[in-house]
């Protein structure tokens, strides 16, 4: 038997994009991440409305047919709003979703495009999905090595995403799953630039803070680039007994660590850029931090930019001026 244990997810511009259209859900049983795209705002809000149609279905979602209905649910939101409203034609998202079934220890598995799961398992990581992506397809046929692939100027180009079509294919499977056990989901701005086995230790080396393991990897790949916007959620399998003990005692005192580690996360951010989204996930969480994309946060990490220059202009001046 399993139990859902600790859970993290953020979300980061990352240093290249202006806005970030990856978004996340950490509402137990169901995790997800989202990356949108389509021009103007259209990527933001394919993504956002994959979230919403994932985190709406979170709790009343039992099994592996029932996740792909699901997912086809997010599919034909944005197909819908596409049609229906000329500036977002031909967005999409792809979609990565885990679903955990404590009663019979597995982890449902839906997976549409080049986000991925990942299982680390005593120490080792196994990617569970198979990106649906070109370079993918030319590796499998042979056509291209991996290492050709990671350096490939169309390895972002994707085969299959939500919201293009009236449906979608899903691929979807069943993980056994143990205690011990964490899974990472993350957007292609992780993968596309943080080697496996550094995903590993930047992983372990947090200690078992699973927001710290999600900082830590989004730093990782703002360190090698951060060349596309960053989504990580982390969830960790325990023992039904560990439970209890791994959220604290009762659902409230897990609402405070969530604070307390929103609160350090952003007071270690720097200003130079939008600060990471975090949500320490709860089993009852507060008000809509379960689910982050772009959005107030940038603008909020944008206006406190705005206000760190303009201190900065009047200490010049006055410098100046009494010199
Ligand atoms: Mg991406």
């Amino acid at each position: 038997m399993i139990a859902i244990g600790r859970a993290a997810g953020v979300t980061d511009t990352g240093r290249r994009r202006l806005r970030n259209e990856d978004a996340f859900v950490c509402e137990p049983p169901l995790f997800a991440v989202t990356d949108g795209m389509g021009g103007a705002r259209a990527g933001e809000i394919a993504a956002e409305l994959a979230a919403a149609a994932l985190e709406e279905g979170a709790r009343a979602t039992r099994g592996t047919a029932a996740l792909v209905e699901l997912i086809q649910e997010a599919n034909r939101r944005i197909w819908e709003r596409s049609v229906a409203d000329p500036r977002t034609a031909g967005m999409g998202a792809v979609a990565t979703v885990a679903l955990v079934d404590d009663g019979s220890s597995a982890v449902a598995i839906g997976h549409v495009g080049d986000s991925r799961a990942y299982l680390l398992r005593d120490g080792s990581i196994e990617q569970l999905t198979k990106d649906h992506s070109l370079v993918a397809e030319l590796v499998e046929s042979g056509v291209l090595t991996p290492e050709e692939a990671e350096r490939h100027p169309q390895r972002s180009a994707i085969t299959r995403a939500l919201g293009t079509e009236p449906s979608v294919e899903v691929d979807a499977f069943t993980v056994a799953a143990h205690p011990g056990d964490v899974f990472l989901l993350c957007s292609d701005g992780l993968s596309s630039m943080v080697a496996d086995e550094a995903l590993v230790s930047a992983i372990e080396g947090a200690g078992g803070d699973l927001a710290r393991s999600a900082e830590a990897l989004v730093a990782a790949a703002n360190a090698r680039g951060g060349e596309d916007n960053i989504t990580v959620v982390l969830f960790e399998l325990v023992a039904p007994s560990e439970e209890i003990r791994e959220r604290g005692g009762a659902p409230e005192a897990g609402r405070d660590r969530t604070s307390t580690e929103l609160g350090s996360t952003q007071s270690e951010t720097s200003a130079s850029r939008p600060a990471p989204q975090v949500a320490a996930e709860t089993p009852s969480p507060p008000v809509d931090a379960s689910r982050h994309g772009a959005g107030p946060g940038g603008r909020v990490a944008a206006i406190a930019l705005l206000a760190g220059l303009l201190t900065l202009a009047i200490l010049v001046l006055y410098t100046g001026i009494t010199r």
